[in-house]
C-alpha cells in the first residue's frame, strides 16, 4: 500500500531527514520509534503532504501510495487524499477539533466533503461511526462541544474524524502521549481492533517502546533523521543489533522495585544543526570504535532486518 524510498527532507540548507525507507501492507501496523527530534513526525508530515506548512520540502526520494507517487502531487489532489484515503490522528485532540463547533457537525462536514453525502446521510454515518467506536449516547455526543468531554473521549472523537471518510491508511502521531495510562491502553486496543476489522494500514509514531511491543507488526527505529534499524517486532525485541535500539529496549521499565533506578541513555539527541560526523549516535554509544566518529555506517541487510552500524555485517 505504501512504499517510502530514500526520503530526504530539507529546511533551507539544513537536512533533518535523510535515507528513510520502509513499506507497509494493508492490515499491518508499522511503528516508527525514536526519541524526540529523531525525525518521526517529519516522516509523517512528508507522507501526508503537510511539510510546506512548517517551511520544509522533500529533496530526494519517493512516497508511493497505492501506486500513486505523492512527492509530485498538486496540493488540490493532496487535499482529497488527506482526511480521505489517508487519516491523521494527532497527539493533541485540540489541534484536530474545532472548539467552537459541535462534535456532530465536525464529523458531518468531513463525511460530506469526502464522500459527497447529504446532511441526513452524513449524520446517520456519524452516529454509526461513534457507535462503532463504543462512544456511548452517540446522538447526544453529536450535540456536545469538545471542551465538554474528557481527554480519552476527545481522542476517540479524533479517531472518528480520521475514520470518517473510510481511509485506507491511518497515521497516528503519538496518539496516547497526552492521556493517562488506562486510557492509553484503551486507545491502543481500539486502534489494533480497527486495523483488523477495517483492513487498514496504520503507522504508529511513538517514543514508547512498550506501546510498540503491544501493537506493531514491524518497527522502524530512527535516530538523528535516519532510519538506523528496522525489522519485524520479534526481531526488534529479541534480536536487535543496533546499540541504540538495544538501549531503547533497556529503557522500558518493567518489574522495578521501589528505590530501583530507571535505565536511561546517556547524553541527549543532537539537534539538527549539530548532527555529529560519522555515526550520529557515536557520542552516546558505549561500543563506538574509531571509524564511528569518521564514517557514517551504510544501511545493510542483516537476516530479516536492515541495520546501520559499523559493528554489524559487512560494515564490521
Ligand atoms: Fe555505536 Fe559505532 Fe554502531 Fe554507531 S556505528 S551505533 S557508534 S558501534
Amino acid at each position: 500500500m505504501l512504499d517510502v524510498k530514500n526520503l530526504a527532507v530539507a529546511f533551507g540548507d539544513i537536512e533533518p531527514l535523510s535515507s528513510v525507507s520502509f513499506s507497509l501492507k494493508r492490515g499491518e501496523i508499522l511503528g516508527i520509534v525514536g526519541e524526540s527530534g529523531s525525525g518521526k513526525s517529519l516522516t509523517a508530515l512528508s507522507i501526508i503532504g503537510l511539510l510546506h506548512l512548517q517551511g520544509g520540502r522533500i529533496t530526494r526520494g519517493q512516497i508511493t501510495f497505492e501506486g500513486q507517487e505523492l512527492t509530485q502531487l498538486a496540493e488540490k489532489d493532496y487535499r482529497k487524499l488527506r482526511g480521505g484515503r489517508i487519516g491523521l490522528i494527532t497527539q493533541n485532540p485540540m489541534t484536530s477539533l474545532d472548539p467552537l463547533q459541535k462534535i456532530g457537525s465536525q464529523l458531518d462536514s468531513v463525511i460530506k466533503l469526502h464522500l459527497g453525502f447529504s446532511q441526513a446521510q452524513a449524520r446517520e454515518r456519524t452516529v454509526e461511526l461513534l457507535d462503532s467506536l463504543r462512544i456511548p449516547d452517540a446522538a447526544l455526543i453529536c450535540e456536545r462541544y469538545p471542551h465538554q468531554m474528557s481527554g480519552g473521549m476527545k481522542q476517540r472523537i479524533v479517531i472518528a474524524m480520521a475514520l470518517a471518510a473510510d481511509p485506507d491508511l491511518l497515521i497516528a502521531d503519538e496518539p496516547t502521549t497526552a492521556l493517562d495510562v488506562t486510557v492509553q491502553a484503551q486507545i491502543i486496543m481500539l486502534l489494533k481492533k480497527l486495523v483488523k476489522e477495517r483492513d487498514l494500514a496504520l503507522i504508529l509514531i511513538t517514543h514508547d517502546m512498550s506501546v510498540v511491543a503491544q501493537t506493531c507488526d514491524k518497527v522502524v527505529v530512527m535516530y538523528a533523521g535516519r532510519a538506523i534499524e528496522q525489522g519485524s517486532v520479534q526481531y526488534i525485541f529479541h534480536g536487535a543489533q543496533h546499540p541504540y535500539t538495544q538501549a531503547l529496549i533497556k529503557c522500558i521499565p518493567h518489574g522495578l522495585s521501589k528505590g530501583q533506578k530507571l535505565t536511561g541513555i546517556r547524553g541527549t539527541v543532537p539537534t539538527v544543526k549539530n548532527y555529529p560526523k560519522g555515526c550520529a549516535f557515536h557520542p552516546r554509544c558505549d561500543r563506538a570504535i574509531a571509524i564511528c566518529s569518521q564514517q557514517q555506517p551504510a544501511l545493510i541487510a542483516a537476516s530479516d532486518a536492515v541495520v546501520a552500524c559499523h559493528l554489524v555485517g559487512e560494515s564490521a
